[in-house]
């Protein structure tokens, strides 16, 4: 992690693909199409979290990239996604970059002012995304998944839940992965989810992290 040195996205991403290796060449392209400083007020390309209010983050950029990566084998063209606490909305363009305009990106946010203000920051460089139905943000709870789009191929969780919520697993399509951080609030694993049957998910942990955790909107407002 750096905090200081990077001066614009494409500075951001070469530091990230130094870094962390990333494999995937459509990690990539969506992390330098996507700019950071449409979606946080300050230090845009520093790796760090920044708040977006209500006691709420943009998560690292690593983090974003570590994401991708992972589910990258899944956030193809045509796939359908779900990203559960959109926040900021960041990584909900990225992942719908990835599918394309016949895949389905949706990301689901509990603070109407927060999914609000990630449809703001997304009309800024990429409202085609919202015209043309690929990506959708809904103010909702998360812990239910959506199930209007259901099933999914990939599934992100960017809110640290005890225990992953039974309706994500449900909404996960066969051959289909999920990435969530999973632990209480001394700190958390970020946890892989891969469905191989519909009765059966292999699961994989992959490093320590510390997320916000996966709520209700009285709980995060009380923190
Ligand atoms: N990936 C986002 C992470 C934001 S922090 C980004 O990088 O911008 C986690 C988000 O989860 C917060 O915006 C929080 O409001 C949201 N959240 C927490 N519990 C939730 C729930 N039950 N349903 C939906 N969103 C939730």
């Amino acid at each position: 992690m750096w905090r200081t040195g990077s001066r614009s996205q494409a500075d951001l991403v070469e530091h990230l693909q130094h870094d962390l290796k990333l494999k995937s060449e459509n990690v990539k392209k969506a992390l330098l199409a996507v700019d950071r400083k449409d979606f946080c007020l300050v230090d845009p390309y520093f790796d760090c979290p920044q708040s977006i209010g209500y006691n709420a983050t943009i998560s690292a950029p690593h983090m974003h990239a570590m994401a991708l990566e992972y589910l990258s084998d899944k956030l193809v063209a045509g796939a359908h996604v779900l990203d559960v606490g959109s926040g900021s909305g960041y990584l909900t363009v990225c992942m719908a970059k990835m599918v394309g305009s016949k895949g389905k990106a949706v990301g689901i946010e509990h603070i109407q002012d927060l999914a609000d203000l990630s449809i703001k920051n997304i009309r800024k460089n990429h409202g085609d995304l919202s015209q043309n139905g690929t990506l959708t943000i809904i103010q909702g709870d998360g812990r239910l998944g959506y199930p209007q789009h259901a099933p999914y191929n990939a599934i992100h969780v960017g809110a640290a839940a005890k225990e992953v919520p039974p309706a994500l697993f449900d909404q996960l399509a066969v051959g289909g992965r999920m990435v969530i951080p999973v632990g209480g609030s001394g700190g958390q694993e970020f946890v892989q989810y891969d469905k191989v049957a519909p009765d059966k998910v292999e699961k994989k942990r992959l490093f320590g992290v510390v997320y916000i955790p996966l709520t209700s909107v009285d709980e995060q407002l009380r923190r």
